[in-house]
């Protein structure tokens, strides 16, 4: 596994992204922050403390990921949401790389009556988008590499590691075996 960002500079970019999120919106009126999970469980609980507006928390459920390293057909359950009727939404994703899970979730969060949606991600990978749509905040761009760790997995692990790194092709196939077992 090859380190791509450390802790320290992982804590640093999150850092970062709370200013430029703080000073969009100002500390006055509250934001509705909706984590698209899972990959941005741990960037979420980092970022949200580190915002000063008042704040309504929420999830969705959005996977692209099956199995794969490649991005493949999108499923979304917003069973759990919470309602953005009239509100500004601010959707926090781990990583923009097609565009396809935060253009399709802007328009459903538009669709359910949001005043406003914005989306902020950890990661921006360099590669061709498949939408117009673009990250309104963005921690790190990162080279077209599939990475891991801090929220980001391959078949649910690796969540847990504190810095990112890229898995190299022997490693998914290790990986495969132990997730398996
Ligand atoms: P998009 O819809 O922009 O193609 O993909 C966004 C989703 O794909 C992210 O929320 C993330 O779950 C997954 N994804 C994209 N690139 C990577 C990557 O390099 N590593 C991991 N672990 N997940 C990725
Ligand atoms: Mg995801
Ligand atoms: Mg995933």
């Amino acid at each position: 596994m090859r380190t791509l960002l450390t802790e320290s500079q992982l804590h640093d970019g999150v850092q970062r992204l709370a200013v430029e999120i703080d000073e969009h919106y100002g500390n006055n009126r509250p934001i509705t922050l909706i984590a698209v999970m899972t990959g941005s469980l741990v960037l979420f609980a980092d970022l949200i403390r580190r915002l000063s507006m008042p704040q309504r928390i929420g999830v969705i459920q959005a996977s692209s990921y099956r199995g794969g390293t490649t991005s493949g057909e999108l499923s979304v359950d917003s069973k759990m949401m919470i309602d953005v009727k009239g509100r500004d939404v601010l959707l926090v994703d781990d990583i923009f790389d097609t565009g396809k899970t935060l253009d399709r979730l802007t328009g459903m969060l538009t669709d359910f009556g949001a005043q406003s949606v914005k989306t902020g991600v950890l990661l921006h990978k360099q590669r061709e988008h498949s939408t117009t749509l673009r990250p309104d905040f963005v921690a790190f761009k990162i080279p077209d590499e599939f990475v891991v760790g801090y929220g980001l997995d391959y078949l649910d692990m690796y969540r847990n590691l504190p810095y990112l790194a890229v898995l190299e092709p022997s490693e998914i196939e290790a990986t495969a075996a132990q997730a398996n077992a």
